[in-house]
C-alpha cells in the first residue's frame, strides 16, 4: 500500500468516528487512533486528556544540529453533521465521488491533519528517515467549542513547545481558484444582554404608562451605534493595533468589492461602510464590530397577543482585533449601559480571545509564501488576518512563532454544513507543498 493511500485509510477511520466537541462524543477513540499514527511515523508522543479532550504532542526530531522546529496544529473535533437529511452521503463514512471526498471533518480538520502526515511520512521515506527540521505536532479536541482549555494544556507542556513557525489547521484555494495564505485571525468576545421590567407580563394597555422590556432592551442596544455606523462605547477602539503599511497593502490587493460582497450573500441592507466612506476592505478586516446575534422577547407566535413582556434577551458578539482584551472590552460595555441611563441591562459574559496577526514580513511566513509561489506557479493571496475567530492568539503566545494558515480546501468546501468535501487533486497539492516546505530547509 502506498504511504498515500495508507494515510486516506487514516482518514476514512477518522471520519467514522463522529468526534462532535459539542456533545463530546467519541473524543478519546479519535485522539489514540492519531497518536498511534504519530508513533507509527516514530514520533514521541506526549498524550494528555486531563481537561475536557485529549490533547496530542507529537515530535519529530532531527539530527541537523541547531534545526529550526516547524509546528503544526491542527484539531480531530468536527461539527455536529445536523442536519442530516441534507447530506447525499453518510456523514461518517469518506464516500469519494467524481474526485471529490465527502465526510464531515474531511476539510475541519481531519483531512487537513492526514495530508500533513501524509507529507512527513513520505519525506521520511525518501530521505533515509532523516529530516532537516524538527517537527511538533500539536493536535487538541475542543476547537469546534472555543478551545476550551487549549492555553491550560499549552502552559502545561510549554518546555515542548518552541519553534520558529507554525503551519495553521486549514485554508485553500478561493473562488478564482488562487491559494489563499492567512497570517491572523480575530478575536472575540461573546456575552448575553438581558432586560427585566416587571415582575411579570402586563396588560398591554399599561404600554401608555410603561414601556415592555422589548422596548428597553431594544432602546439599550441602539445607543452602540451612531448614525455613522460607528460603535459609541467609550474606549472601545483605543487599544486597536492598527495595521502597518505591508498589511495595508496586502489586504488592498485582494479582489474583494462592494458589488461582489452584496451580490455573492444577497445582501440587502446599506453597509455600515456606505455611511463611514472608510475603505470596505480595511475595515473588514482590521476594525472589530459589534454584533447582535439573536434577539427575543414576548408573544411571536400565531395571532395575535396583546401582552407586554416583561423580560428581554439578547445574544451579542464583538469581534476583536489584535490589542483589544475581551475582558476589557465587555467592562467597556457594560460602563456604556451605566453612562446611557441602562444601568438596569443585564450583561454576562460567554466566551471571549483575544485576535492575533502574524508579521507578514517574517523570513519564515516569507518561505512558506515562496514555497507556495513555486509550486503553483502563481503567487498565493496573501491575507494578513481572517475578519473571522480562532485560538491563534494562544498558540502565538505559548509558542512566539509566526503563524501561516493554508490548506485542503476550496470555494466549495462547506465547513460546518451538509456535504462537507475536498478534491483529491487539493488534497495531493497540499502534501506536496509540505514536502516541498520540508525540503526547502534543507542545507
Ligand atoms: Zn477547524
Amino acid at each position: 500500500m502506498s504511504i498515500r493511500t495508507q494515510y486516506l485509510t487514516l482518514l476514512h477511520d477518522l471520519v467514522a468516528l463522529p468526534s462532535v466537541s459539542a456533545k463530546h462524543e467519541s473524543l478519546p477513540e479519535t485522539a489514540k487512533l492519531i497518536a498511534d499514527a504519530l508513533r507509527g511515523l516514530g514520533a514521541e508522543v506526549l498524550y494528555d486528556d486531563t481537561y475536557f479532550a485529549p490533547f496530542i504532542i507529537g515530535k519529530l526530531t532531527s539530527n541537523v544540529p541547531q534545526a529550526p522546529t516547524v509546528i503544526i496544529y491542527n484539531h480531530y473535533d468536527v461539527q455536529p453533521a445536523e442536519p442530516l437529511d441534507l447530506w447525499d452521503s453518510d456523514p461518517w463514512q469518506l464516500t469519494e465521488k467524481d474526485g471529490k471526498l465527502y465526510g464531515r471533518g474531511v476539510d475541519d480538520d481531519k483531512g487537513n491533519l492526514t495530508a500533513r502526515l501524509t507529507a512527513v511520512a513520505e519525506y521520511l521515506s525518501e530521505h533515509n528517515n532523516q529530516l532537516p527540521i524538527n517537527i511538533t505536532f500539536i493536535i487538541e479536541g475542543s476547537e469546534e467549542t472555543s478551545s476550551q482549555h487549549l492555553d491550560d494544556y499549552l502552559a502545561k507542556y510549554q518546555q515542548h513547545l518552541s519553534g520558529d513557525l507554525v503551519i495553521w489547521e486549514s485554508g485553500g484555494k478561493n473562488a478564482n481558484e488562487e491559494v489563499e495564505i492567512f497570517g491572523g485571525n480575530k478575536g472575540i468576545v461573546t456575552f448575553d444582554v438581558s432586560a427585566t421590567t416587571a415582575g411579570h407580563d402586563l396588560h398591554s394597555s399599561l404600554a401608555a404608562v410603561v414601556d415592555s422590556a422589548a422596548w428597553r432592551l431594544t432602546q439599550a442596544l441602539a445607543t452602540l451605534y451612531d448614525e455613522n455606523g460607528h460603535i459609541t462605547v467609550a474606549g472601545f477602539y483605543d487599544d486597536v493595533t492598527p495595521p502597518n503599511s505591508r498589511e495595508i497593502q496586502l489586504v488592498s490587493a485582494l479582489p474583494l468589492t462592494h458589488d461582489a460582497l452584496v451580490a455573492q450573500h444577497e445582501i440587502t441592507a446599506p453597509l455600515i461602510t456606505d455611511k463611514t466612506g472608510d475603505d470596505l476592505k480595511s475595515i473588514l478586516y482590521f476594525s472589530p464590530t459589534l454584533n447582535i446575534e439573536g434577539i427575543e422577547s414576548g408573544y411571536v407566535g400565531e395571532g395575535v397577543k396583546t401582552v407586554l413582556p416583561a423580560k428581554a434577551s439578547a445574544k451579542l458578539e464583538a469581534r476583536l482585533v489584535p490589542g483589544m482584551d475581551p475582558e476589557k472590552t465587555l467592562l467597556q460595555i457594560k460602563q456604556h449601559f451605566q453612562n446611557r441611563g441602562f444601568s438596569d441591562i443585564l450583561v454576562t459574559k460567554t466566551l471571549g480571545q483575544p485576535g492575533y496577526r502574524s508579521d507578514m514580513s517574517d523570513p519564515q511566513i516569507l518561505r512558506v509564501i515562496d514555497v507556495t509561489a513555486h509550486y503553483y506557479k502563481a503567487q498565493p493571496v496573501v491575507i494578513p488576518t481572517s475578519p473571522g475567530t480562532g485560538p491563534m492568539y494562544y498558540i502565538h503566545e505559548a509558542l512566539g512563532a509566526p503563524i501561516a494558515s493554508l490548506g485542503i480546501g476550496y470555494a466549495n468546501t462547506n465547513d460546518h454544513a451538509p456535504n462537507e468535501n475536498i478534491r483529491l487533486d487539493d488534497y495531493n497539492q497540499h502534501i506536496d507543498v509540505i514536502k516541498a516546505l520540508i525540503r526547502s530547509y534543507e542545507k
